[in-house]
């Protein structure tokens, strides 16, 4: 698994570039970075509501969901991780990351 080390979060394999913010990926981070990455980034909404509907969607498939509306105050991301647009991010733990991915692609269409 490779991850970005600017955003801490999980990149998908053969992915050279980190899609968030276009660092190069990392093999492993440092042990402090790596709980972090216990919450996977799944969705970035520019749409608190459509946001809060795939929190509701994720929710009532029984996964833990943390939706980040504040995003540049986020301890998840660190500094410098600028995301214009965006204001919603959406977190999922770790082991829910696939069927959550294709929980808010099937809401989103992205
Ligand atoms: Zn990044």
């Amino acid at each position: 698994m490779s991850y970005c080390a600017k955003c801490l979060i999980e990149i998908a394999p053969r992915v050279k570039d980190c899609p968030q913010c276009g660092s190069p990926v990392v093999g492993q981070l440092a042990p402090e970075q790596k709980v972090r990455v216990e919450w996977c980034l799944v969705g970035i909404f520019n749409d608190v509501t459509q946001a809060n509907m795939a929190k509701i969607a994720l929710e009532s498939n029984g996964l833990p969901v943390l939706l980040k509306t504040d995003v540049i105050h986020s301890a998840l991301l660190v500094q410098g991780t600028a995301l214009p647009g965006a204001y919603a991010l959406l977190f999922v733990l770790r082991r829910d990351r696939l069927i959550a991915r294709r929980i808010v692609k099937g809401m989103t269409g992205k």
